[in-house]
Formats: C-alpha cells, structure tokens, sequence
C-alpha cells in the first residue's frame, strides 16, 4: 500500500487521495463530506462502480445481488459483518442487478449472488454463492492487499 490509497467516494464520486496512515481516524470525502470508509454496505449505480473499480487502491468488495434473489437476502448480514471487521482497510458496496442489469452484462454475471473484488483499478477475484462472513473475510484477506 502506498502512502495515500485513492479512494472513491460511493456518496458523490469524487476520488479522494487518503494518507494510509489516516484511515483508522475516519476520513470524509473533501467534496461532500461522506464517511469513505466507515464499515457500512454502500448502495452503487453504474458511474460510481466503474468509477471505483479503475480507480480505487483500497480493496473494493461489491455483491452483485436482486430483490428476488433468495440467497442474496439471507448473505446481506454476513455481508455487513464483514464489512464492519474489516473496516477501514477494505469497503464493501453492494449493486441491485435488477434495477441496473447493464452490470450483469458489463461483468459477465451469468448468477448471484456474486461478489467481485476490485483493487487498483482491476478485478482481482470473484466469490460465488451465498457465503458467511468469515468466508467473506478470509476471500478478501487472500486475494487483496489488506493492512490490517
Ligand atoms: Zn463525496
């Protein structure tokens, strides 16, 4: 990890440049002031996800789920628990491919729910099914560079 990790703020968008060493003090986009890595399960549209994905340093885990997806609902909490423990070093934000199917088909998503992980501007790893937090956590811990 360099000395400052851009970041993507999943409120506005905007890129924020983040000294590594200020993440655990609770850092807040300079444009709108939004938390940027607080542990909470960000809501994406399109812009901002391929916003974050060639941008951001910190690792970015995204869950591709639906409404109507069973499954999906019952990850959403093992999701949330992840997020939190592995917060500020990664973020989790979540996309609704049924209001936005354009991402099904712009990452070959042919089932969900899926989670992909993003870091440095690139793809690094995909985990499929319905998992519990710990297998969340240990996922990002062996594919992404994670400083704590
Ligand atoms: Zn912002």
């Amino acid at each position: 990890m360099p000395a400052a990790a851009k970041i993507t703020c999943l409120d506005c968008g905007a890129v924020n440049r983040v000294p590594t060493d200020r993440l655990t003090s609770g850092p807040k986009c300079g444009v709108c002031g939004a938390k940027l890595a607080d542990g909470k399960v960000k809501a994406l549209d399109p812009a901002t996800l391929a916003k974050a994905s060639k941008t951001d340093q910190l690792p970015l885990l995204v869950d591709f789920w639906a409404p109507w997806c069973g499954p999906c609902r019952m990850m959403a909490p093992q999701f949330e628990q992840a997020a939190r423990s592995l917060a500020p070093h990664a973020r989790f934000a979540k996309i609704d491919t049924q209001e936005f199917p354009q991402v099904s088909q712009k990452f070959g998503i042919r089932g969900i729910p899926l989670l992909i992980l993003f870091q440095n501007g690139q793809e690094i790893g995909r985990l499929s099914g319905a998992r519990p937090a710990a297998d969340i956590e240990a996922f990002v811990r062996s594919h992404a560079k994670v400083s704590a």
